[in-house]
């Protein structure tokens, strides 16, 4: 490894190597304690070594490729892509990026193993959404955008990649109507959120007219490497979002890649009891041991009823969500 005449600064290499040591070294130390491995090959990467549960992790979508580090959800989610707009699998994404080349595509995140080998392609767009940042401004080096009010032209992008966000869109139906209007007539949106099978959608927080956060149930984070603290959940996705989308003009297929757990095991916080477990290890920092999810990956296109209606449709929408 060269750290010498490559332009790069001490800390530069600091910065962008040590997540991979402490990888290795985590690897290292979950390998030897025996934690569980699923035996699959890595969409992200191609490697067929398998995922490991890291240190005292449980929930089975974060497990990591023993080669390049990309989780259970990142391969699921690159399969999909693969098998979308190649009609096919073999390979991995690292491999086939170059043939995505004539794509438009938008990730709605700025780093993570998609957007690693997604970033060399020519008509590649990503954002995160920095609060205080005007949507369309570059912030860091990164592009804001606020899913709910998208800068893009309508009829843009061929690809729209979300991976864990909408969850965390203050507003998922008025994300999801921005999302259609920006994508081509013959795109695709590929997601994946936090999915309870036997529950239909709930709203745990929203904002009101006046801007003020209301907690409708207790607060609930998931992992977020911008923010120490997590990001917090404003809606728990249930077995109706399917019905949701189709009324929103978007046909959506439910691709389940990764089964773990009965649908009764499935992690859905709405009684004190299951808060107050969730939050010992948030407290406790062990987060991922806290959830139980199965892998499923949406791939959603306009319907015939959704090219004829461009706006937000809000009324199919919040009638059937349970506050
Ligand atoms: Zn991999």
């Amino acid at each position: 490894m060269a750290l010498k005449n490559c332009g790069k600064s001490y800390w530069w290499h600091v910065r962008h190597l040590l997540p991979d040591l402490v990888f290795r070294l985590r690897l290292f130390l979950a390998l030897y304690r025996g934690s569980t491995i699923l035996r699959e090959k890595c969409f992200v990467c191609g490697a067929s070594l398998g995922f490991i549960l890291l240190s005292h992790w449980t929930l089975h979508r974060e497990a990591q490729c023993r080669m390049c580090g990309a989780r259970k959800r990142n391969s699921d989610a690159a399969y999909t892509i693969l098998k979308t707009c190649l009609g096919r699998t073999e390979g991995c994404l690292r491999r086939n990026v170059p043939e995505l080349s004539h794509l438009r595509v938008y990730l709605t995140q700025s780093s993570g193993p998609l957007h690693k080998h997604l970033k060399s392609l020519p008509n590649f767009t990503c954002s995160e959404f920095w609060k205080g940042i005007v949507p369309g401004q570059v912030h860091k080096g990164v592009r804001c955008e606020d899913l709910t009010r998208l800068t893009f032209d309508s009829q843009t992008f061929d690809l729209i990649v979300n991976e864990d966000v909408l969850e965390h869109v203050k507003n998922f139906s008025l994300a999801f109507s921005e999302i259609r209007r920006v994508l081509k007539s013959n795109g695709v949106h590929i997601f994946t959120v936090p999915y309870n099978e036997t529950h239909t959608t709930q709203r745990r927080a929203m904002v009101d007219e006046h801007g003020r956060l209301i907690q409708l149930l207790q607060p609930v984070y998931h992992g977020d490497p911008f923010r120490p603290e997590g990001s917090l959940v404003f809606t728990d996705f249930g077995n109706d979002l399917l019905t949701y989308l189709d009324r929103l003009g978007m046909r959506t297929e439910d691709w389940v890649l990764g089964l773990w757990h009965d649908p009764g095991e499935v992690t859905w916080i709405d009684t004190a009891d299951k808060h107050a477990e969730y939050w010992r290890h948030y407290l406790k920092g062990t987060l991922v041991s806290a959830f139980q999810w199965n892998s499923h990956v949406f791939v959603s296109r306009i319907s015939e009823a959704g090219r004829d209606r461009r706006h937000h449709d809000e009324a199919s929408f919040w009638p059937r969500i349970v506050t």
